[in-house]
């Protein structure tokens, strides 16, 4: 019933103890909001759950297996293959047209490119960017470079989407139009969501959420919440 899993996790940089027994588990097809202050963790516990960083300490579970113990390149064909991700900004490539970008993972995955095109050009259309598919990314307004960050990372139909705080560059009326996408889309798809955010209206599209204090996540029942 869990595809995703932190067990007291511990992670270090430097002198600085980002995560120090973390542990929270996801459901399958469940949207996660991990919320907290600024600097507790957050991002680093997102890192950790997707094999980005190794924790120094505790494991990490992936479908039924553990995954923080695999090699560097273990993870990094996990993360291609089974995860998509979708950061604040910089993750496009701005010389590349909108539906380049979109078939870059599927490219790099080795897909023959008319296999690739195929398969991204529809994800611009149900994101509401057909029009915009030849238009270099650079060029793209905030909510339209995250719907085709979005497309991007849905495109390989990963088994989970990670999100850090997605609609963090964007005002709220354009953040709200982003984050009904990636809810419907991540629905329809089935997909598993993780969701990074420190605004509370944006964890109202999470199923369910969890607060990183100091390094560790604490459950809030929403029942507890003033
Ligand atoms: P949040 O996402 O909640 O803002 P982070 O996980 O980004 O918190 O950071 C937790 C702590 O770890 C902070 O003190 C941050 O400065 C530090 N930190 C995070 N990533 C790094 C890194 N790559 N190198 C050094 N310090 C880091
Ligand atoms: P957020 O608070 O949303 O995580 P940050 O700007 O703190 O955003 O972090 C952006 C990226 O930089 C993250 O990948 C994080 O791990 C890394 N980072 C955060 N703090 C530090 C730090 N002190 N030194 C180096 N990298 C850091």
């Amino acid at each position: 019933e869990y595809i995703l899993e932190a067990r007291d996790v511990h992670r270090a940089f430097g002198q600085t103890q980002a995560l120090r027994g973390a542990s929270v588990a996801v459901r399958r097809g469940e949207l996660l909001a991990i919320m907290g202050p600024s600097g507790s963790g957050k991002s680093t516990l997102l890192h950790c759950l997707a094999g980005i960083y190794a924790p120094n300490q505790g494991e990490v579970w992936f479908d039924g297996a553990r995954v923080d113990t695999l090699g560097e390149t273990k993870r990094t064909e996990l993360r291609r293959d089974a995860f998509g991700f979708v950061f604040q900004f910089g993750q496009l490539v701005p010389e590349l047209t909108a539906l380049d970008n979109v078939a870059l993972p599927l490219l790099l995955a080795k897909k023959p490119r008319r296999q690739a095109y195929a398969q991204a050009a529809p994800w611009l259309e149900r994101l509401g960017l057909q029009e915009h598919g030849d238009h270099r990314s650079g060029e793209l307004s905030g909510g339209q470079a995250q719907r085709v960050a979005l497309a991007r990372a849905l495109v390989h139909q990963p088994r989970v989407l990670f999100a850090d705080e997605p609609t963090g560059a964007l005002d709220t009326l354009t953040g709200e139009a982003v984050m009904d996408l990636l809810v419907s889309t991540a629905r329809e798809e089935g997909t598993t969501v993780v969701l990074v955010t420190h605004d509370a209206r944006v964890a109202a599209y999470a199923d369910r959420e969890i607060v990183v204090r100091d390094g560790r996540a604490v459950t809030t029942p929403s029942s507890a919440v003033a």
